[in-house]
């Protein structure tokens, strides 16, 4: 089962995975946007890492309710209110939970997938976060209900993020600033897939 500590341990290491991909992460965003999303999800991040004291003793929804008010006031930009709206929602379906089975938190992430896909208004091929997001849940739900293992589980969900962040490299973006470029953006990898990416890469770093 999944405990409160080990979401402290994903968070923690998902903000690592940010501090050292940040210029990476900038990178991707200066060839398709305004060059700020390794600083903004690294700042973001680094506020949820000095917040995690204050909620590390409380269960497992406070926790990343705390995360996602953190998110909304600190990210910025398109990607805060979005990450924001993941860490709420996947923290109202977790309230007063101690310790999850790896299926409810499929569950969890799934209304949390949903919660900012209402909210962002992308569907996958719109070379969004939602590029990677939606076939790593897809891959997790897929892998539980075939009965394997948590630890394959995790690693067939973060293969499935992966070549999803991949796949929008050749897409034309239809939401958020890359959509500005309209054809051009065709060619560069989006930003914020691959920081949802390295999101799942930090949940099977930190529970296998
Ligand atoms: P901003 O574009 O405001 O500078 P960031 O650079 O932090 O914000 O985040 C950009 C990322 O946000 C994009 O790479 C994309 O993945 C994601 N994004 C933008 N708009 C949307 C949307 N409507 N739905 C889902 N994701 C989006
Ligand atoms: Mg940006
Ligand atoms: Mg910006």
């Amino acid at each position: 089962p999944i405990g409160r500590d080990d979401v402290i341990a994903w968070l923690s290491a998902y903000s690592q995975l940010l501090a050292d991909n940040r210029e990476y992460l900038t990178q991707l965003d200066s060839s398709i946007g305004d060059a700020d999303h390794g600083v903004n999800m690294d700042r973001g991040f680094k506020a949820v890492l000095g917040k995690l004291p204050t909620v590390a003793d409380k269960d497992i929804g406070t926790i990343l309710k705390s995360v996602g008010m953190t998110l909304v006031q600190t990210v910025g930009g398109a990607s805060g209110p979005l990450y924001g709206t993941f860490f709420l929602q996947a923290g109202a379906a977790t309230a007063n939970k101690m310790e999850l089975s790896l299926a409810d938190w499929s569950v969890a992430v799934e209304g949390a997938i949903n919660g900012l896909m209402a909210r962002g208004k992308a569907n996958v091929g719109d070379k969004t976060m939602v590029d990677a997001l939606v076939p790593a849940l897809h891959a997790l739900k897929q892998a539980i209900a075939d009965g394997i293992d948590d630890h394959e589980a995790l690693r067939q969900s973060v293969a499935a993020a992966e070549q999803g962040m991949k796949n929008t490299i050749p897409l034309v973006a239809k939401k958020g600033r890359a959509s500005y470029l309209a054809e051009r953006s065709a060619g560069h990898q989006d930003p914020g897939a691959t920081s949802s990416y390295l999101m799942f890469k930090a949940m099977m770093d930190a529970w296998t």
